[in-house]
Formats: C-alpha cells, structure tokens, sequence
C-alpha cells in the first residue's frame, strides 16, 4: 500500500500549474498572481500632508502668521510654499509645494483671529509624506507567485492594475454516490443518512479558492452512477471528486467507472487512518480522486490530498507541515498505518503546542469545529516526541 508521502510525490508529478488569464480584482482574490507588478509611478507620487494643521514656508518660526487661504485634499499642490509670516490651511492628504514646505500639527497653534494665527512650536518637516517615500517608478512591487490577497488587491488597486493575470482558477466537479444519502433538508427515513459530504466539500473548495462548477448525488446504481459519472466528465473539469464508492463492496463502482473512462489509476489504497480506501487517478486534463464515504475521512483526504493538488495548479506551495510539541497528557491510539489526527492549537508562552481532539471513529463529525490542523501520528509514535501538523483553515 502506497504511503501518505509517496502519494504526495506521485501527485506532484501529475499536476502542473493551469493557464493564465487577467481578472477583474474582486475575481483575483486568493488566485496566484502571475506575473510582475512594477511601480507605475513614484509611490506616493506627490509629497503629502499626514496631519491636519498648517503649511508654512520652511523658515518660518514660531510666532505670529496670517491665514491665507485652504488646500483640501483632491486639490493640485499650490505652486510654491506660503511666503514667511503667511500659513495655509491643509487637511490630512493634502497636495503639498514640492520645496520649502513644513508643517505645524493644528493641536501645536492657536487661533488669535479669523485670519491669525499663534504658531506654539517651530514648524517642521516630520508630518510630510513625501514623494516616493515607499516606492520609485519602477520598483518592483509584487513578484509572480504572489497569493492575492485583501492587502495585495488593495495594492494593485492603488496603482490602476485593475486585471492582473493570475494562474485560471481550477474547475471541480463534486459526484456524490451512496443510495443511504437524503438530502439535508429532508427527513431521513430508517436506515437513511443526510449527505453531509456535499456540503463538505463546497466549503473546502470555496476555502481552496477553487470553482465547483457541478455536483451531484446520485444511488449507488451501476447504470445511474454511470450516467452521473458521464455528466460530470462533460463539464471538463481539471479535477473530478467522486465521494464514496472508493472501496470493494458491490456498490463500489468508483475504479472501474474511472477505468473505463480512459483514467490510469495509480493507486486504489493510501496507508493513512482515517481514509485508507482512496483511489487516485488521471488522464490528460483531469486528475480524478475516489474519496471514502466516511465524513472525517472526506476531510483528512481533502487536506491531505486535494488542497495539494488545488496548489500546484494554481502554481503554489503546498500547505507545509508544522512542527510542535504534543500538549501534556494527550491520548494517542497509533495504528499500523499513519493517522491524521484532527487536533487544535495550544499555545502556551512561546512554546507551540498541539492538543489532539478525541474522535470517536471516521463517521466522527462532531470534532471538526474544533479541528485547526490534522497531527501526523506515525506508527511508531513516541510519547513526548516533537510532531508534525497539517495546518487546516476551518474555524
Ligand atoms: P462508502 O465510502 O460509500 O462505503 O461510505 C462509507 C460510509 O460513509 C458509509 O457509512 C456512508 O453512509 C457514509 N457516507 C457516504 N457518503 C456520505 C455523505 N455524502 N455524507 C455522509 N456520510 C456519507
Ligand atoms: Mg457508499
């Protein structure tokens, strides 16, 4: 049976990043950025006021001025600073004359009429914001590889790069198989289950800034699932999930479905507890993966797997391993196979540490409110050990 790391090698072999395409900004938004953003002008591109206050000319001192007059922000600059004795009213953002230009902060003066004015301090140039203070034309703002994220987005706003090119975001499609499954919004009739694994994986796709562009449930007919299986084929889908089905009873028809198809499979098994029936399989544009049915399994495969795949087509790093310190008395089950156990962050001081959450069995859906990362718990685990976690963004 295929381990857990020689799987992440082989799928690594398998995707590569998909084509560019230029996005609006709202629609770039956790895609990877594709290529490099310059500065198209000095940054700020004119010097600027960062205080309500006064504009003095750089010789003035403290003492007596007359107002004369405003600049408010969204104005040219004036073209030369006031004359000595003279001051002109700015506002936070303000344009300001490019030379001998200070500032006095209006908490620092004191009005001695309508159109004089106590300056308390000597004025000076700390409140400028000046001219390229964060970057020059042509300085290198964002480099390819980049997640899009709120902060770059508003960067690339602030320059105009309203459609940058980032790497297409991947299409899903999502069958769900299992003729146990109700929807959630029906009544499960004796011995019928609600289908909590469409929702599931919705979520995490929507987390993993992917698009699912077609799912479905359907029993666990061969001739049904067929048909379900053909449909979601035909909506091209870089990657193709089918939930349940995974394994070898009768109403297993994930790998032959898959088979005859034209897929390769590379392995049908994964030495991982939870999720050990997992078939993993490909042809040209779609790599496909048959998750087990069970909901706490779904989600260890998801992270284990999918998200690594979701990654490198988007050209982007896998989530990488964690290392920490197991909490004090925490309670571990090894296995002959490596578990993925869903645990919580405890921090204590400066010391990471992990606290692995009790669950019950892979139909264990109570603890994944809970769960911020998935602890790696080798056969052979040692009490006290440093371990590894799987970061999960859940909660
Ligand atoms: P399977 O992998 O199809 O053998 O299913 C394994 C277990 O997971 C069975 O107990 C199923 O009832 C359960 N299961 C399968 N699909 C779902 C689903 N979509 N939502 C919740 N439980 C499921
Ligand atoms: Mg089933």
């Amino acid at each position: 049976m295929i381990t857990v790391a020689e799987l992440w090698t082989l799928l690594d072999s398998l995707a590569s990043p998909l084509p560019c395409e230029r996005v609006p900004l709202p629609l770039a938004d956790g895609c990877i950025l594709r290529e490099t953003i310059f500065a198209p002008e000095d940054q700020p591109p004119f010097d600027r006021s960062a205080i309500d206050g006064y504009l003095v000319h750089t010789d003035q001192p403290a003492g007596l001025v007359t107002l004369v007059g405003t600049i408010t922000p969204g104005s040219p600059a004036p073209a030369a600073s006031p004359a000595l004795g003279t001051a002109l009213r700015i506002l936070t953002g303000s344009a300001l004359p490019a030379s001998n230009t200070a500032l006095i902060m209006q908490e620092d003066t004191a009005l001695a009429s309508s159109h004089q004015l106590q300056l308390l301090q000597p004025p000076t140039t700390r409140h400028i914001r000046r001219r390229a203070s964060q970057a020059r034309a042509g300085d290198i703002l964002l480099s390819s590889g980049k997640l899009l994220n709120a902060g770059t987005l508003a960067l690339l706003a602030s320059i105009g790069a309203t459609h940058p090119l980032v790497t297409r975001r991947a299409r899903v499609a999502h069958l769900v198989t299992g003729g146990e499954l109700v929807s959630p919004q029906t009544l499960p009739a004796q011995g019928q289950i609600r289908d909590s694994n469409s929702t599931l994986v919705a979520a995490l796709l929507r987390d993993s800034n992917a698009d699912l562009i077609w799912q479905q449930r359907v029993g666990d007919s061969r001739t049904s699932t067929a048909e379900a299986f053909a449909g979601a084929l035909a909506a091209s889908p870089d990657i193709l999930l089918i939930s349940g089905g995974a394994s070898v009873g009768d109403h297993d028809h994930t790998a032959a479905l898959l088979a005859a198809q034209g897929f390769t499979i590379h392995c049908d098994k994964v030495a991982s507890r939870p999720g050990k029936p997992f078939i993993a399989a490909s042809r040209e544009g779609c790599i496909a993966f048959g998750l087990p049915g069970n909901p706490l399994s779904h989600f260890v495969c998801f992270h284990l797997f999918v998200k690594r795949i979701l990654a490198r087509l988007a050209g982007a790093e896998p989530v990488a391993l964690v290392h920490a310190k197991l909490a004090p008395d925490s309670k571990l089950r090894p296995d002959e196979r490596e578990t993925w156990w869903p645990c919580v962050w405890a921090d204590e001081g400066a010391t990471r540490r992990v606290l692995p959450l009790p669950w019950r069995d892979s139909s264990d859906l109570t603890v994944l409110g809970e769960t911020t990362g998935l602890l790696r718990v080798p056969a052979t685990a040692q009490a006290g050990a440093e371990v590894e976690v799987l970061p999960c963004k859940c909660s």
